[in-house]
């Protein structure tokens, strides 16, 4: 089965916002097995969201818009689907009494604008929206439907899940089930990622893809199956393959960030961690302090310059070896907190010096990465990251 995605909003043309709902669908389709070969924004206006709707109904079996449901003269997607699909708009007593009950019970009048938008294509279903305002439905045609869905993030979201996925299921049989899971890896660059599993790459089910992000790459299997249990069966036996390959590079899976995951492991340790940075504009402390429901992050400091590391008793001896120095930093901000570890990210070199120490051994890395672009800041605090992440898994 094939879709198309059409999201209306003029704010999305002119970029002040970003379309999140897109994405969100493209993902939840996928999930179903559904193709999605176009997506398409079109802004607040009648003629062109009809016209948008009328060719992506000529592509694609199913269409799913969002936003344009409110009551006001830029909502225009009650018509616009109305026109596409060639069906008068009607007065739907049961949404205009839906619409009724909810101004009641916010205490609200209703005006007469709000009528409006009970009125929707003679023939449709109505998708009823529990979580908001916004009336939506599906015009149902000889080989999909068209779905009208509101724009809010938070009202799709829910739509999605507990009436047009089931709704999609049960009305065109689809009993494919396509599940994705993400191997995080870091500190090993895209290109050696590819080289080392080049040959899964080519396998057709499970697929592999990989994903680059400042010093991580991201390796997504995604298998097609039945049952959800056979999908798991085949992610479980891919990722086995995958991990022999790539090995402790993988530091996490899903949705896990690195330092979460390095505070996970000082937490199950009872070991805690502080830090000093001077050249990655407070990004460690800032990712290492919005990890949340994990102890063991004591503190960090953000320095201005190399120089201000006295603050914290210790001395930047800038003629001698530059780890060296960055240990004694790392070394220093760790009595400071009082914590198990210090790891320090200071200047050296034109690059940077990481180093970590602690109760046991300390060690150091010269980075000649400049840190002067968001690139290369990210790509250093998760090196720095990952070299403590190593030392802690070998001990
Ligand atoms: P309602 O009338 O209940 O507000 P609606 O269906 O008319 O809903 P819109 O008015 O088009 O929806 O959008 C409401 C809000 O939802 C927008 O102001 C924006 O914040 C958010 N929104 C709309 N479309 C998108 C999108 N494609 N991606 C992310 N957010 C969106």
């Amino acid at each position: 089965m094939r879709a198309e995605i059409i999201t209306s909003g003029t704010e999305l043309l002119l970029g002040d916002l970003v379309d999140t709902n897109a994405a969100y669908l493209s993902r939840q389709l996928r999930g179903l097995g559904i193709t999605v070969h176009y997506r398409t924004t079109v802004g607040d206006n009648e003629e062109r969201t009809a016209e948008a709707i009328a060719l992506a109904m000529r592509r694609a079996d199913l269409v799913i818009i969002t936003g344009g449901l409110g009551p006001t003269v830029d909502d225009v997607t009650r018509q616009a689907v109305a026109r596409a699909t060639g069906r008068p708009l009607v007065l739907h007593p049961e949404l205009l009494a839906a619409i009724e009950a909810r101004f009641r019970s916010f205490g609200y009048r209703m005006t007469e604008n709000n009528i409006q938008q009970a009125y929707i294509p003679a023939g449709a279903v109505v998708i009823e929206n529990p979580v908001g305002t916004a009336p939506c439905f599906a015009v149902e045609t000889p080989t999909g439907a068209v779905i009208a869905l509101p724009g809010v993030p938070r009202e799709l979201e829910y739509l999605m899940e507990h009436a047009v996925i089931p709704y999609l299921r049960e009305r065109f049989g689809l009993h494919e089930v396509i599940k994705t899971r993400v191997l995080k890896t870091c500190a090993i660059g895209e290109s050696a990622v590819d080289q080392r599993i080049a040959d899964l790459m080519q396998s057709r089910n499970p697929t592999i893809g990989l994903n680059a992000h400042p010093g991580q790459t991201d390796v997504r299997i995604t298998a097609k199956a039945a049952t959800e249990e056979e999908a798991e069966r085949l992610l479980d036996e891919m990722e086995a393959r995958v991990r022999e390959r790539l090995g402790d590079s993988i530091y996490g899976t899903g949705a896990q960030t690195l330092e979460e995951v390095v505070l996970q492991l000082l937490q199950a340790r009872g070991e805690t961690l502080a830090v000093l940075e001077t050249v990655t504009g407070g990004q460690l402390t800032q990712r290492l302090a919005s990890v949340r429901d994990v102890v063991g992050f004591a503190g960090g400091i953000v320095a201005a310059a190399e120089r201000a590391v006295s603050a914290i008793g210790a001395t930047w001896d800038e003629s001698g070896d530059a780890c060296l120095a960055a240990q004694t930093v790392a070394n220093a901000v760790r009595h400071r907190f009082g914590a198990t570890y210090g790891l320090a990210v200071v200047g050296a070199q034109g690059g940077s010096a990481i180093a970590f120490a602690g109760p046991a051994a300390s060690d150091c890395q010269i980075l000649t990465r400049p840190t002067r672009d968001a690139f290369g800041r990210t790509w250093v605090v998760t090196t720095a990251l990952n070299l403590l992440r190593r030392h802690i898994l070998s001990r």
